[in-house]
């Protein structure tokens, strides 16, 4: 190739990095200044100009267009940078990214397939440069993170979630592909915006819309073959379950937002029990918000209780109590509930709100999983504080403006007390002396692992014991140190570690089920793992 077709092409560029010898052997004589640098020296100058950008967006779009002009350069800046520049590339700032993606937007970073492509949906996936796909996210913009429908401009969330999968987890970036299904939108601002990219109507339902996916997720196994991960990612809740039942049993999928949540979370409520007291099992429960995030994360709870107290899990459920838009979920609402709140109707006199809730149900674990903001309110701090003396909050929903309380409200309010998270990061918070690390319970914790090791292992199929091992494999990684700073994650500085574990724990629980088609099984699979990581140094080009 010529050396200005190299220089253009994001996956083999150096930009000023290209030695003598290359720019020799590759015609790139002339069209870079003399001047040879190290990727040292421009990872140092990016992050010295990233840092001058006072607005999280420039931030963002600033680190699109360098994944758009030196990949590895991209990676090896979020790698290295990564508890500075999460928030940057995902939540929060990839929120707003999205909201405003049809102003901000340069050139399609992954592949659309709108209801137009219907019938020709296996040649827009051959339209992709590359053939050797491992993993897909794809959303259909419907619930991007907290912040409602927003249609075609979703594509931000799989972009975004991919990044991670190779930074966090090691996957070749080549290897990844973001889709966004546009069936329409029921968004009326968007519908309204000159600026919008997606199609101008109202979403397609019932057969149009299954035919459609029906017609991706074939098309994605035919191509792809059968190891290919499909990652569900940002479907609103009438749709996900459904998604994930029915091609659960045919394809390699997984639903982030039931899934990844669920093993996240019970990762951080494990950690959490070397500071309170009683078992998993003598916890309990209460969630605000029943949808995927919340009776994703209460099933894998209530699984993992059923394991350890030998129990069934009709049983270990009732330790769990949800509540939704119209109160706590008891059985005398059973008939008109959604299916996947069926489990959770327990016996109870119905209770309108969550404050009347904690009252009553008393739980140990206060979970926000509802998409609102500020619902934590003080007064529900400090009823869990009252009866609870160390009260484990977790502050789900995302981005940072739907977070249920800040940090600082939940260690104010509880007087230091609660052992709080949130989905979205917090900065320290400094109270009565002390300072206190927020940790983040985010799914990133685990979904770059989980894939790693679906893909290293080759398995065909995804299961809940998967889940579970994944769980414990992070659970695992919090130290004594942390602990004492009432951390219940351990930090993401070191998540390329972690992911590894997380892989090896995923592709050993693969192999026992019987499910892993890589074989034979790697002796060590941490280091099998580790030596599958895609590296974001420079190669040297002959
Ligand atoms: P979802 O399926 O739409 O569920 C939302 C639930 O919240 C529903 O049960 C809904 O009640 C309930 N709800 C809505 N408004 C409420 C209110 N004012 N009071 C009480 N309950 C209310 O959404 P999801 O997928 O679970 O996601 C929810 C949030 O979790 C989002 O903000 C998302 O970003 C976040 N999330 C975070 C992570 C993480 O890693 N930290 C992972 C996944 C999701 P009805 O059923 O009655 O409508
Ligand atoms: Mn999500």
């Amino acid at each position: 190739a010529s050396g200005y077709s190299l220089m253009r092409d994001p996956r083999h560029n150096k930009g000023l990095a290209f030695a003598e010898k290359e720019r020799d052997a590759h015609y790139l004589r002339g069209l870079l200044p003399p001047i040879v640098v190290t990727q040292d020296l421009q990872e140092k100058k990016l992050m010295h100009s990233l840092r001058q950008y006072e607005v999280p967006l420039q931030k963002y779009v600033a680190m699109m267009d360098l994944q758009e002009r030196n990949e590895r350069l991209f990676y090896k800046l979020l790698v290295d940078n990564v508890e500075e520049l999460l928030p940057v590339v995902y939540t929060p700032t990839v929120g707003e990214a999205c909201q405003k993606y049809g102003s901000i937007f340069r050139r399609p970073q992954g592949l659309y397939i709108s209801l137009k492509e219907k019938g020709k949906v296996l040649e827009v996936l051959k339209n992709w440069p590359q053939k050797r796909i491992q993993v897909i996210v794809v959303t259909d913009g419907e619930r991007i993170l907290g912040l409602g429908d927003l249609g075609c401009q979703g594509m931000g969330i799989p972009v975004g979630k991919l990044a991670l999968y190779t930074a966090l987890g090691g996957l070749r970036p080549s290897s990844c592909l973001p889709v966004t299904i546009d069936v329409g939108t029921n968004n009326e601002k968007l519908l309204k915006d000159e600026f919008y990219i997606g199609l101008r109507q109202k979403r397609a339902t019932g057969q149009e819309y299954a035919d459609l996916l029906h017609e991706f997720m074939r098309a994605a196994k035919q191509n792809y073959g059968e190891k290919v991960l499909i990652q569900f990612e940002d479907f609103a809740n009438h749709n996900a379950f459904e998604l994930l039942a029915r091609y659960g049993t045919t394809h390699l999928v997984f639903n982030d937002d039931i899934q990844g949540t669920a093993a996240v979370v019970l990762a951080g409520i494990v950690a959490a029990l070397k500071l309170v007291v009683g078992t998993l099992a003598e916890q309990t429960f209460l969630f605000l918000g029943a949808g995927e995030a919340g009776t994703g994360i209460a099933e894998l709870i209530a699984l993992e209780m059923s394991k350890q107290a030998k129990t069934p899990v009709e049983e270990t459920r009732k330790k769990i109590w949800l509540v939704d838009s119209k109160g706590l979920i008891v059985s005398s609402r059973k008939e008109s509930l959604q299916h996947f709140k069926k489990p959770w109707a327990h016996e109870h006199e119905p209770v309108k709100d969550l404050l009347g809730a904690i009252k009553v149900i008393k739980p140990t674990v206060l979970i926000g999983s509802s998409g609102v903001g500020k619902t934590f309110t003080k007064e529900v701090v400090e009823a869990m504080a009252s009866f609870n003396e160390k009260p484990i909050i977790l502050a789900l929903s995302n981005p940072t403006s739907q977070s249920e309380c800040t940090a600082e409200e939940a260690y104010t309010w509880s007087k230091g007390r609660a052992i709080f998270a949130s989905g979205s990061p917090f900065d320290p918070v400094e109270y009565n002396g002390k300072v206190f690390i927020p940790g983040q319970s985010n799914n990133a914790y685990i979904f770059p692992g989980f894939g790693l090791g679906l893909v290293m292992s080759g398995a065909i199929r995804v299961h809940d014991e998967m889940l579970l091992a994944a769980s414990e494999a992070l659970a695992r990684q919090v130290t004594k140190e942390q602990f004492d700073k009432g951390l219940i994650y351990p930090p993401f500085s070191s998540i390329r570690k972690i992911s590894a574990q997380i892989a090896a724990n995923v592709a050993a629980k693969a192999y026992e089920l019987g499910v892993a088609t890589q074989l034979p099984r790697p002796e060590n699979l941490v280091k099998y793992a580790e030596s599958c990581m895609y590296s974001p140094l420079y190669r040297t080009y002959r």
